[in-house]
């Protein structure tokens, strides 16, 4: 992603951009992969803590159609800023929000038989409405267990009253291109939903649309790599980064030896060196497990992260960094291209989704977007 560089004006402590832009390019890129299937996006999770606001016009503009959601509030949201769009709500309706999906022209994900006969019973009073069917193939999360499947191949009235559009299911292995289960799961959808009426199949999320074009099947619905994840651990990333995090030098300190720094004195220095305090902590969503474990970068120069990552600050070594870059207010790059949110969900021990889900809703930073049919604009500039 392109960071532009921040002014020395902004008064937020720290910066949040998002590159709507990389986002547009990453759908275009995946629904090419995926074409012809339909390529999907999953903006559960207010868009993985980007911002669906933002985020849904955005792809729907690239030529997004169809939606997901995890829950029915998410779709009432969606559904104001996406008046035509297809929404469909991976829980599906809990007892009693059934009229809510109808009133709001949201789809439900049907994930039991249970469901199944609640939506049915309450299609059946009023005019044929659209569900979607979730067959689970081994994730043993959601999703119609085959013993339901079979109950439902036998009485086919059970879908009385309502429009099957699609039928999917979800992949347990699907970032590991080598791993038994992706084509153990293909097959078993395969024989579980020849035994439905003939309707669209998806199963490819992220990961999946890179298991190749038997995976893609008629629909393909990505979350994690429109918003910069890599779909194949084990492979360089193709998608194009969209968040950046920078934040603002506090104060530095010289520390002599054999001072310490940081709550536990879990950080001795070895030599005189200066450190910089930053105002980002994990009541931000920058986690305490980076502690004495993660670099941030001023310019092209690292900066070890030093001592515990507390509330509202952490501490960097910046003893290697220029001189002349090393005051209050200089900008610090704590994700971006040198450091992307994979590599700080590795240093955390965790995934990017969690860093994604948990540092970029915070409401302490400052939020940026770029790309020009957003609006967006740096700040300052
Ligand atoms: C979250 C989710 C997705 C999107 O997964 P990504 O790995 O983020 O692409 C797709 N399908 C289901 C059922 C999901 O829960």
């Amino acid at each position: 992603m392109q960071v532009h560089p921040i002014s020395s004006d902004e008064l937020a402590d720290a910066v949040l951009t998002i590159d709507l832009a990389a986002i547009a390019a990453n759908w275009q890129k995946l629904q090419h992969l995926a074409a012809p299937a339909e390529c999907a996006a999953v903006v559960k999770a207010d868009a993985y803590g980007l911002g669906a606001a933002a985020v849904a016009p955005v792809l729907e503009q690239a030529g997004c159609r169809t939606f997901y959601v995890a829950q029915l509030e998410e779709g009432i949201a969606l559904r104001k800023l996406l008046p035509r769009a297809a929404i469909a709500v991976f829980d599906g309706p809990i007892r009693g929000a059934e009229p809510a999906f109808a009133e709001h022209g949201l789809v439900p994900v049907l994930n039991s038989l249970e469901q199944i006969g609640r939506w049915s019973a309450f299609a059946r009073k009023g005019r044929a409405r659209p569900a979607v069917l979730h067959l689970d193939t081994g994730l043993n999360r959601l999703g119609i267990p085959e013993a339901e499947l079979e109950a439902l191949a036998a009485e086919p009235a059970r879908l009385a009253g309502f429009d099957v559009r699609a039928v999917i299911s979800h992949l347990a292995c699907a970032d590991e291109p080598e791993h038994p289960m992706n084509a153990q799961q293909l097959a078993c959808f395969e024989r579980l939903r020849r035994r439905l009426p003939a309707c669209r199949a998806g199963l490819a999320a992220s990961s999946g649309i890179f298991l190749g074009a038997p995976f893609h099947l008629d629909e393909v619905r990505p979350g994690a790599a429109l918003y910069g994840q890599p779909p194949v651990a084990s492979e360089p990333n193709p998608m194009a980064q969209v968040v950046a995090l920078h934040a603002q030098i506090l104060q530095v300190h010289g520390v002599d030896t054999p001072r310490t720094v940081g709550y536990g004195a879990s950080h001795t220095v070895r030599r005189p060196s200066l450190i910089a305090t930053v105002g980002v902590g994990y009541a931000d969503g920058y986690f305490r497990a980076l502690s004495n474990n993660s670099v941030a970068f001023i310019g092209n120069h690292p900066a070890p992260l030093v001592g515990r990552v507390s509330m509202d600050l952490i501490t960097l070594d910046v003893s290697d960094v220029p001189a002349e870059r090393v005051h209050p207010g200089a900008w610090v790059e704590l994700v971006g291209p040198h450091r992307p949110i994979e590599r700080i969900a590795r240093d955390a021990g965790t995934i990017g989704y969690e860093i994604l889900t948990n540092l970029c809703p915070n409401k302490r930073f400052r939020r940026r977007y770029l790309g020009a049919d957003a609006g967006g604009r740096a700040p300052g500039s």
